[in-house]
């Protein structure tokens, strides 16, 4: 497997891990746009959003969600905000093909969305 966030996931590839349980992972970004940039993914590898299925995945991409809003309380940036975004192919921005979340805050974000 060449997939860099699984290899992650296997700790074959070193990063800094805030947060793990048996569906997600969670880790600081290793090029961060933010002073605080995190990665939430599945330790099973998706593709990406397109590959979710309705119904087998909506737990797992709300427990990301909800994994991103504790992570956001400890790094102490919920109350000033955040930003969650999902990339999604290569129009979308996606660069590493398993699905990720950035969890982007401790400044104010640019307004710019594309
Ligand atoms: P994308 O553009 O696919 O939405 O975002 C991929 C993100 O993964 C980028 O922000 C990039 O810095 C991060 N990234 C890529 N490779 C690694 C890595 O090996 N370790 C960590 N911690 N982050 C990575
Ligand atoms: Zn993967």
């Amino acid at each position: 497997m060449d997939c860099i966030f699984c290899q992650i996931v296997a700790g074959e590839v070193p990063a800094e891990i805030l947060y793990q349980d048996e569906e997600v992972i969670a880790f600081r970004d290793i090029n961060p746009q933010a002073p605080t940039h995190l990665i939430i993914i599945p330790k099973r590898h998706i593709s990406s959003l397109t590959h979710l299925s309705e119904k087998a995945d909506s737990f797992l991409i709300g427990h990301m969600v909800n994994v991103a809003n504790q992570l956001a309380q400890k790094e102490g940036i919920a109350e000033s905000g955040y930003r969650l975004a999902i990339n999604c192919g290569e129009w979308g921005g996606q660069l590493v093909p398993h699905l990720h979340m950035h969890l982007l805050g401790g400044r104010r974000l640019s307004g710019k969305l594309g």
